[in-house]
């Protein structure tokens, strides 16, 4: 099984033949290779698999071909088109994990020990808040939480504790779609030798690209625009630095026990072949239900990082391809008026999650924060008004029509 070998020179060829080899009984995608274990022709092959010396599988949770490929294909697109400091092609390593937190557990848990801490920003995952939050500081693991937009103040937090080991960016980020400046922040965290992981869990490879700027590791959750069609959960950790990716990082991860499997693998797989055509589609959507939403009556605000009135649009304009396909937006009428439009919704889905073909709109206020103390939730820009949307591929006269009704 050997990895095609072609000159691809575009992103979308990439996504659909990256990482594939050729099956041995010439299957035209890749099976879903539903085994726990992988056998030996004899003791010998056994030994030289366990000890290194044969490239081969063993076990499942340490790797299985249908994890390989996506993990291979993922690694080649975080790397599409960056050069490493001498010059050559980036190499990158994906370590593919059963959810997009089993992959955020493993980076930290990876990289960082009692007494260490973690400086990251507001309006982080929930889960990702969580686990910083609640259960890391039972491991002696502590995190800082500032504005990280206000680089005077990342910089004097950076030099004004020795024991910050990993800087900690998610941009775009909920609710506001808030964005952080990956380069400018990397290169404060490095003049401290931090670690600097980032989620590209909203933007994904296509739009952006950490591995540009001087940062260890990205992470993402595939559940949403990697496999784009909502029929999986599962995560992905990358890293450039190959030798301990493929030493620590794999022992980390195969004792963590947080492995994918072959059936989500390979959903993954065939979704992601189509990920740059569903994020053009995806982001032009956005852009024009953005500029509608911005001029209708019953809202007061729009959070999309294309628009120009929004604070971070210069940061997401550097950094990204398109700004992206998740937005919110505040409706006049609080509570009563979030309920209201969510209930006459025809076409759009309500549900929480992003990333799929059709476009999702949740009310944060009556559904995932109903039992946060309205004030809590309201420092995060969670008002009772607002409603968050991952606009679909649909045919956006049909999204406005729908939007537009509801409004009414
Ligand atoms: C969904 C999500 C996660 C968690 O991923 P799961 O696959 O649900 O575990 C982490 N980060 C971001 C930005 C997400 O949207």
């Amino acid at each position: 099984m050997t990895e095609k070998k072609i000159p691809i020179t575009g992103f979308s060829s990439l996504a659909i033949h990256g990482g594939h080899k050729q099956d041995p009984n010439f299957a035209h995608l890749t099976p879903i290779y539903a085994t726990s274990t992988f056998v030996y022709d004899d003791a010998e092959q056994g030994m030289r698999r366990f000890s290194g010396k044969e490239e081969g599988y063993i076990y499942t949770r340490w790797g299985n071909p249908s994890f390989t490929e996506a993990e291979n294909k993922i690694a080649a697109m975080e790397g599409f088109g960056i050069n490493d400091k001498h010059g050559n092609p980036l190499e990158l390593k994906a370590i593919l994990h059963a959810s997009g937190m089993a992959a955020i557990s493993t980076t930290i848990l990876l990289n960082l020990k009692a007494g260490d801490k973690i400086l990251t920003h507001f309006s982080l995952y929930g889960g990702t808040e969580e686990l910083f939050q609640n259960l890391l500081p039972a491991l002696g693991i502590e995190t800082i939480i500032a504005d990280l937009r206000d680089l005077n103040k990342a910089e004097s937090i950076i030099k004004s504790d020795d024991t910050i080991r990993m800087l900690y960016l998610e941009t775009p980020a909920n609710p506001t779609i808030q964005c952080v400046d990956i380069d400018l922040l990397s290169k404060l965290a490095k003049q401290k030798n931090m670690i600097v992981a980032c989620d590209n869990t909203f933007a994904t490879p296509y739009l952006q690209q950490p591995f540009r700027y001087d940062i260890d590791f990205v992470v993402h959750s595939t559940t949403k625009f990697l496999n784009g069609h909502g029929t999986s959960i599962g995560g992905v950790l990358i890293g450039k630095d190959i030798e301990f990716m493929k030493t620590k990082g794999i022992k980390v991860h195969k004792t963590l026990g947080g492995n994918s499997n072959p059936f989500d693998a390979f959903l993954l797989n065939n979704g992601m072949k189509t990920l740059e055509v569903r994020m053009e589609r995806h982001c032009q959507n956005a852009m024009i239900i953005a500029k509608f939403l911005e001029t209708n009556p019953s809202i007061t605000k729009v959070n999309y990082n294309g628009l120009t009135s929004h604070p971070d649009y210069a940061i997401a304009k550097k950094q990204m391809r398109h700004p992206g396909a998740m937005m919110s937006f505040e409706l006049k009428g609080g509570l009563q008026a979030g309920i209201r439009f969510m209930n006459r919704l025809n076409m759009c889905t309500r549900t929480v999650s992003l990333g799929t073909c059709d476009t999702l709109l949740s009310h944060p206020a009556s559904m995932t924060h109903y039992s946060v103390p309205k004030k809590d939730r309201e420092k995060y820009g969670i008002t009772d008004g607002l409603i968050r949307m991952s606009v679909g591929m649909e045919n956006v006269e049909d999204i406005l029509n729908d939007l537009d009704q509801a409004l009414k």
